[in-house]
């Protein structure tokens, strides 16, 4: 299968700056950010320096907010909006322990940002010379696969009495479905590896806070109750998640 690309393994790896962790993978400022802090020994007014520019890149990232997101960074401006989420809708279903598994699994999960990984976003990656209209069918499946494999393997889990390895399968399905209640991704919108950094901004913007809007909570809440009900066996195991269009498949039962 396309894009099962290594993820790393630690829920608190953290980079230099957002961009390099959140969806951006813009060269400018890796090459920036990498060179100064790593490359180069520093001596102390190139460190004030890289200080001074990551700030202003921060900034610049933000700017053009419009309020609605999905962020899993614990970072300055940024709300942990997928943790938040399971939170809400499963603090009174699982204890503590099992919930942070999950709420974990939503930073792993945003670890694996190459175009390939895209459907693990509910989105569509683009490399040079590749078409949307042909790539998009392709991982609108990927991503339906992606959700239902991991149900399915949290179910078998739980039933084998692996509760850490079921809450993290679980995690990773309710990652993907978050994404796909995202504004910013939906329906499987186009991302690629040579995103400038105003298309950077412009998508982080629209997912660093909880949002306000009330059917955008509904749907992003609405489907962790949906995945949750799946693992526990509520509701039978879909095959699919999206439609053709890339649009949720979510029971409208789920949105209040
Ligand atoms: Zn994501």
């Amino acid at each position: 299968m396309r894009g099962e690309a290594r993820e790393y393994n630690s829920p608190n790896q953290t980079g230099y700056l957002p961009v390099c962790y959140l969806r951006g993978r813009t060269m400018q400022m890796k090459i920036l950010t990498i060179s100064l802090s790593r490359k180069i020994k520093v001596n102390s007014f190139v460190k004030m320096m890289h200080a001074s520019i990551s700030v202003i890149a921060i900034i610049i990232l933000v700017m053009p907010g419009s309020g609605l997101g999905w962020s899993s960074k614990d970072l300055l401006l940024f709300e942990r909006v997928h943790q938040k989420a399971i939170e809400n809708v499963l603090k009174n279903k699982v204890n503590s322990k099992d919930l942070k598994i999950l709420q974990d699994q939503q930073v792993i999960v945003d670890n694996a940002q190459k175009a390939e990984q895209s459907f693990k976003h509910a989105m569509t990656g683009i490399k040079s010379g590749q078409q949307e209209n042909i790539e998009r069918p392709i991982f609108i499946q990927e991503a339906n696969n992606f959700v239902k494999n991991n149900l399915n393997k949290a179910i078998d889990a739980f039933k084998d009495g692996h509760e850490q390895e079921a809450y993290e399968f679980l995690g990773k399905a309710i990652h993907t479905l978050q994404d796909g209640t995202s504004p910013a991704h939906n329906p499987f919108q186009t991302w690629s590896d040579d995103e400038g950094i105003v298309a950077i901004a412009v998508h982080l913007s629209k997912e660093r806070i909880y949002p306000d809007d009330k059917s955008v909570r509904a749907k992003l809440e609405g489907v962790v109750q949906w995945a949750y009900d799946i693992f526990v066996k509520n509701v039978t195991l879909p095959d699919n998640y999206f439609d053709t269009d890339g649009q949720l498949l979510l029971p409208s039962t789920y949105l209040k």
